[in-house]
């Protein structure tokens, strides 16, 4: 597949024989090293099996190592795989976005290549042919498989089949073709993705179709641009941001469509169905390894159009990119806050860039960073206002909790049960909503007052009764219930404090016995297919009350939905981060979406203790542009994202001590960066302060946003040696704070 002629006129492009490549390979360690060029010669890019010590390792050719001058003797690549090149717009992508998040090249390179995958292996079937005409005398075993083989097939078959039907054993095949009387064929799996046809929307409204052009001539320029879809839910974005699709898949061009959770994805899969039959491919972390392969190799050679799935997919080797869509856009999911950190969403924007592909971010709540990329004219905006159909918005109301106090270890108000009562008897759907997962999140000792803790973090036990057992939410540890308080070593009995949602169910059975309740948390499915068949049967109507935490908040149309209840949402909203306000709204703005997207119309009610609070008041008025303005006001002053910029470096050991000595030392070489107005918080021991038996310190670094923060600290962390007792994570522009 290595075509050489059209490498042949630039000849910078392709080394030959005898030259110098520089590889950045998969392997930890040695960014770039230097091979010699083997025979045939390779292109820039080209895929490579190269020798480190004693092991053969995945790469790629990243430039040309002409002018580097080593003494020692260098090696040889050992081999030119047969694949597609991994293109400049790739390469550059790589390397923008490991220098940006602050890892290395090798790492962003395992991202997009994924070396376990053995990418280079061609799996075959195999079939059976009647083999030789010159034929002694048989057995009547062999006779028939014979018979089977000589009547004059059309079609090949395959060795089970041909036992099965003939009734011999494996060796009486083997006897035969050991004779040659039979011959053995293999034939390539074909593995491609079939072609797909694109199609237009034909209902759009007329909004709608002004908006689709937009999208669509945006595809059609061929050239980097990033683009806001703002609309309420139910608004027809999904309907719209197809047509961008259609418009890039007439190009020829390949398609990213990115989604915050992939259980998300399976209303979109049918509609994808619908739209473009088949050619896509969905690409998350349970893919099996064999369906990775085949995907990644469609998406390097440019046959598989179009791919769907979580964020790790921004970084698939694309031949041609010519969309990348994140929907949801402002989902914290996003960002990975485990192994290297990078945001996928911002991600997404950076691999336009480099691919002169179109980028539409999509969302009824923009994240605030996207609101004001908008404002500052980065990104064009585009907005669907209002539900397709006659779909309207729910109508959103408080309930005061300081005036409609709640009794005593309960936690629906008046309000809420009155109005669900009403929604059974005109069997119409409940959804109440907490986002808390068990029964409870505190237990305490009914002697010494001391909380259940657990042993590796510094976390409190949640009580799941699902599970018959005490949770740490950070390690998933699982522990029984004490006979005898760890604090005080009495015999004990424990106090449950607060409610997760099992302990709303509790409550809610008592108040309606005869209802059909569903509880939705990622407790309470084992799978995907789980998950679906539960959205199955409230679509169905067979559910008259859900009780879910998050879970339940995004991208699913339930017809018979028409009432939700918030029922304690303040902790999050006095989160104390830079974000929790501008997530809280989000979150309850979607989880309040659910409601009436069908012909009755929804309504919301909101237990709260700080009905002043803005985010309460934006819920209800829809005002939205008024809180955002709020809170980019509040971020400018505080000179916190998007006005300036943050790392975090996080420091943890099995020993406080070791962490906390090298966490002073880093911090000290960092107070060089004073003098570029860089402000330096801690080193101080993180929020949750040990996790899985490690201790965890922090040091939280704010820079004005025209320093270029992230070359500075290399240049300090480069120098750092870091001890095998110590790891160090760098989150470039954090999320979380703990
Ligand atoms: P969003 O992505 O903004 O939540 P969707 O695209 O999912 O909105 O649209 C909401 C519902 O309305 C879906 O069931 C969708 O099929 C339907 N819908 C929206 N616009 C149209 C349209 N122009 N023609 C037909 N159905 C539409
Ligand atoms: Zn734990």
């Amino acid at each position: 597949m290595l075509d050489r002629k059209s490498f042949q006129n630039s000849s910078s492009l392709f080394l030959e024989e005898g030259d110098t490549a520089t590889v950045v390979t998969t392997q930890r360690g040695k960014e770039l090293l230097n091979y010699l060029v083997p025979k045939g010669g390779v292109p820039l890019g080209g895929i490579v099996n190269v020798p480190i010590r004693s092991k053969i390792v995945l790469g790629v050719v990243w430039s040309n190592g002409k002018s580097s001058q080593t003494s020692y003797k260098k090696k040889k690549i050992s081999k030119v795989l047969d694949l597609p090149i991994l293109k400049s717009e790739v390469r550059n992508f790589l390397q923008k976005s490991s220098e940006y998040n602050l890892f290395s090249l090798n790492a962003a390179l395992r991202l997009c290549l994924n070396p376990n995958l053995n990418l280079e292996k061609s799996y075959y079937n195999y079939f059976y042919v009647f083999g030789s005409e010159k034929i002694e005398k048989l057995t009547p075993q062999r006779k028939r498989v014979l018979d089977i083989l000589s009547s004059k097939r059309k079609e090949p078959i395959g060795k089970s089949e041909l036992i099965s039907k003939s009734k011999v054993s494996e060796a009486v095949i083997r006897g035969l073709e050991k004779k040659g009387y039979i011959k053995k064929i293999s034939v390539p799996i074909n593995d491609s993705f079939a072609a797909i046809q694109a199609t237009f929307s034909t209902t759009l409204s007329k909004h709608q179709k002004k908006v689709s052009e937009n999208l669509r001539s945006k595809v059609k320029s061929e050239s980097y641009s990033t683009t806001l879809l703002k609309g309420v839910t139910g608004s027809g974005k999904t309907e719209v941001y197809m047509d961008a699709i259609a418009e890039a898949i007439l190009l020829g061009r390949q398609v990213l469509v990115l989604f915050p959770e992939i259980s998300l994805s399976t209303t979109f899969v049918e509609r994808l169905q619908n739209r473009f039959k088949f050619g896509f491919a969905e690409w998350h972390s349970t893919i099996s390894k064999k369906e990775k392969r085949r995907i990644l190799k469609s998406v390097l050679d440019g046959s598989l159009k179009i791919i769907f799935g979580a964020r790790s997919a921004v970084f698939l080797p694309f031949h041609d990119l010519g969309l990348v869509i994140v929907d949801e856009e402002h989902d914290s999911s996003y960002k990975q806050e485990e192994g290297l950190r990078y945001h996928g969403r911002d991600m997404a924007v950076l691999k336009g860039l480099y691919s002169d592909a179109a980028v539409i971010l999509v969302s009824a709540t923009p994240s605030l960073e996207t609101w004001v990329n908008v404002l500052e004219m980065k990104y064009h905006g585009e907005v669907l206002p209002e539900r397709f159909g006659n779909a309207t918005l729910p109508k959103v109301s408080l309930v005061d909790l300081r005036v409609n106090s709640l009794e005593r270890n309960k936690w629906l108000s008046k309000e809420i049960i009155e109005r669900v009562s009403w929604q059974i008897e005109r069997k119409q759907q409940s959804l109440l909503f907490l986002n808390r997962r068990g029964y409870t999140p505190v237990l305490i000792c009914e002697s010494c007052f001391e909380t259940l803790t657990c042993k590796s973090c510094d976390a409190k036990l949640a009580e799941h009764k699902l599970f018959q057992a005490l949770l740490c939410h950070l390690c998933g540890a699982r522990y029984q219930l004490p006979k005898f308080c760890p604090s005080c070593r009495n015999e004990s009995s424990y106090v449950p404090i607060g409610p997760g949602i099992e302990r709303i169910e509790e409550e809610v059975r008592s108040l309606f016995p005869n209802a059909r309740i569903e509880l939705l948390s990622s407790d309470h499915y084992n799978s995907l297919e789980d998950l679906k068949e539960c959205f199955g049967r409230i679509t169905n109507g067979e559910v008259d009350i859900i009780i879910g935490t998050q879970l339940i908040s995004k991208g699913h149309n339930f017809p018979f939905l028409s009432f939700v209840g918030v029922l304690d949402v303040d902790l999050a909203l006095k989160g104390g981060d830079i974000r929790a306000a501008e997530n809280t709204f989000q979150l309850l703005r979607q989880v309040i979406g659910r409601a009436g997207r069908f012909e009755i119309s929804g309504e919301a009610y909101i237990q709260t203790y700080f009905p002043e609070d803005p985010v309460m008041k934006t819920l209800c008025a829809y005002d939205d542009e008024i809180f955002m303005t709020e809170q980019k006001n509040l971020r400018e002053l505080a000179r916190v994202p998007p006005f300036g910029r943050m790392v975090a470096l996080i420091i943890s050991s099995s020993v406080h001590g070791v962490a906390m000595k090298f966490a002073k030392d880093l911090t000290k070489e960092i107070f060089s960066l004073q003098k570029y107005d860089v402000e330096i918080y801690g080193p101080a021991d993180a929020r949750i302060s040990k996790i899985r038996k490690k201790y965890r310190v922090r040091i939280l670094i704010k820079a004005p946003k025209m320093v270029p923060i992230q070359s500075l600290l290399k240049n300090i962390l480069v120098k750092k040696k870091l001890q095998r007792t110590i790891n160090l994570i760098i989150d470039v522009d954090p999320i979380n704070f703990y």
